[in-house]
């Protein structure tokens, strides 16, 4: 599902501690860039509404080089399509209704077809993705000299990402719909997708990877050379994958994983997907991406989290580091396959629904960990982190933030932190039982949907309007909301 995807520099409060480093987080529910090319698609006209799409291709990873066939149903019959395909795809065959379709026009991506008829369209189509997207890629570099400097230091990996924010596949926008995939790889390469692999079949020269997802708000895939390092047993299957050598327990709680799963289930109830599939890649930090049913956790080989010296470092500065120790990121990106896997965002500008949910997600499992002095230790560094940027920008500017401010930490302040914030300020007037109760309600009555702003603060106020001009004050004002405006301005611990 194209979803938000959220960056997070998290430094040291002393850069001249015992480990100055920065520590990459990219958290989320989709893939990097997502927000622009978003912001770029205009509105799809109704009868544009996909309800499937099957791709079935065949990827080099080693090349780029991408041959795939789609074949898109859609809610009515059209006569103009209008879809978004990888500018480097070149087009080998288009049909509607099992028609050619000759009046077409494919630039910067943008694919128009006069199609008379019909409400299936089949397309097929190759060329070199260049370069595959990676979400773990740090912003405002070029993605290519990063990676390939990750790679020469040795920290790197192999990872490829066909990601529906690069547009792999042709779709008119990215709204929920049930998608099936077999893409073929060389050998020796693994393949996970958002959604359930259904399996793998041996063909000439390598193999068939087979997913499907019932409703998802787009697919993504990863490619690699990784491979099982684990399940974790529980009702729901979770299967974990790492480069070889990987050991979990350097990085993270493996028990951990099971307690995050279970905590959210007792609250927002099962999950859409009925198994889930944790892929630890290395990369140049520490950092996540979750998908529907696929979590990417990225650590850096080099540097255990979970070593002594790892352990006696001092806290970070992000809106989520709420422990060392990566639980905090696990519990953000597992709370993503409800918020955003579920229930998604509209727009960019809406993007703090999920992040800010993801975010309050995890404030409240530390809580359950570790206590509620804890709680209110990480409560008033986030209160603090908010406060750092008052006056500049509102949580509804959303995507809009990366652009607008070079420092990740004011996008950082105001989609993860201050939503969070604001739900817990929910919890602490309606009681935390009453505010899951409603979320757990939006859930269930609008699932596979993308909310925007207005509908979700509406649906948090419940039958109480005069609850929404505080909740107003905390996403549409640049101010501090009443909470806030009593705390010492200070520095982020
Ligand atoms: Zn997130």
């Amino acid at each position: 599902m194209r979803n938000e995807q959220c960056v997070a520099a998290r430094r040291r409060s002393n850069p001249g501690a015992l480990f100055p480093r920065l520590i990459i987080l990219l958290v989320g529910l989709a893939g990097f860039l997502c927000a622009a090319a978003d912001e770029g698609n205009s509105p799809a006209l109704t009868q544009d509404r996909l309800l499937a799409l099957r791709l079935d291709g065949a990827y080099d990873p080693d090349r780029g080089f991408l041959q795939a066939t789609a074949r898109l149903s859609f809610a009515q019959p059209a006569g103009e399509r209008r879809l978004w395909l990888a500018e480097g795809m070149q087009l080998i065959s288009l049909r509607a209704a099992a028609d050619p379709v000759l009046d077409f026009s494919h630039e910067a991506g943008e694919l128009l077809a006069r199609c008379p008829g019909g409400s299936d369209l089949e397309l097929s189509y190759s060329g070199r993705l260049e370069p595959p997207l990676d979400p773990f890629v740090v912003p405002g570099g070029s993605p290519g000299a990063d990676r390939q400097a990750a790679t020469a230091a040795g920290s790197g990996d192999d990872c490829r990402f066909l990601s529906y924010v690069s547009d792999f596949y042709p779709h008119p926008r990215l709204d929920f719909s049930a998608l099936q995939m077999s893409l073929r790889l060389p050998e020796g390469w693994n393949c996970l997708g958002s959604g359930i692999l259904r399996g793998v079949r041996s063909a000439d020269g390598g193999n068939d990877f087979q997913f499907e997802n019932p409703n998802a708000k787009g697919m993504a895939l990863v490619c690699g050379r990784f491979r099982p390092i684990g399940v974790v047993p529980g009702p729901l299957a979770v299967r974990l994958y790492g480069w070889p050598g990987f050991s979990l327990g350097e990085y993270f709680n493996a028990p951990d994983i099971s307690r995050i799963l279970s905590f959210y289930e007792q609250r927002f109830g099962p999950l859409a997907v009925s198994e889930l599939n944790i892929l630890f890649r290395r990369s140049r930090g520490l950092g996540g991406v979750s998908y529907s049913g696929l979590i990417v956790m990225s650590v850096d080989a080099a540097k255990p989290l979970r070593t002594a010296a790892a352990r006696r470092r001092p806290g970070l500065e992000s809106a989520l580091a709420m422990s060392d120790a990566g639980t905090d990121l696990l519990a953000h990106e597992i709370a993503h396959q409800w918020w955003g896997g579920i229930v998604s965002w509209e727009t960019t500008a809406d993007n703090w629904i999920t992040e800010g949910l993801a975010t309050y997600c995890s404030l409240i499992y530390m809580k359950d960990l570790l206590g509620e002095k804890e709680y209110a230790r990480i409560r008033r560094r986030l209160r603090l982190f908010v406060k750092r940027f008052a006056g500049i920008a509102t949580p509804s500017a959303g995507g809009k933030l990366r652009l607008l401010f070079k420092d990740p930490a004011v996008y950082q302040s105001q989609v993860y932190a201050k939503p969070a914030l604001m739900l817990a300020e929910l919890a602490d007037t309606l009681g935390e039982t009453e505010l899951l109760r409603r979320l757990r309600s939006i859930l269930e009555t609008r699932r596979c949907r993308s909310l925007n702003t207005e509908e979700f603060l509406n649906l948090l106020c419940g039958d109480d309007p005069s609850l929404r001009p505080r909740l107003n004050e905390w996403i549409h004002s640049r101010d501090l909301p009443k909470e806030l405006r009593s705390l010492k301005r200070s520095p982020c611990p």
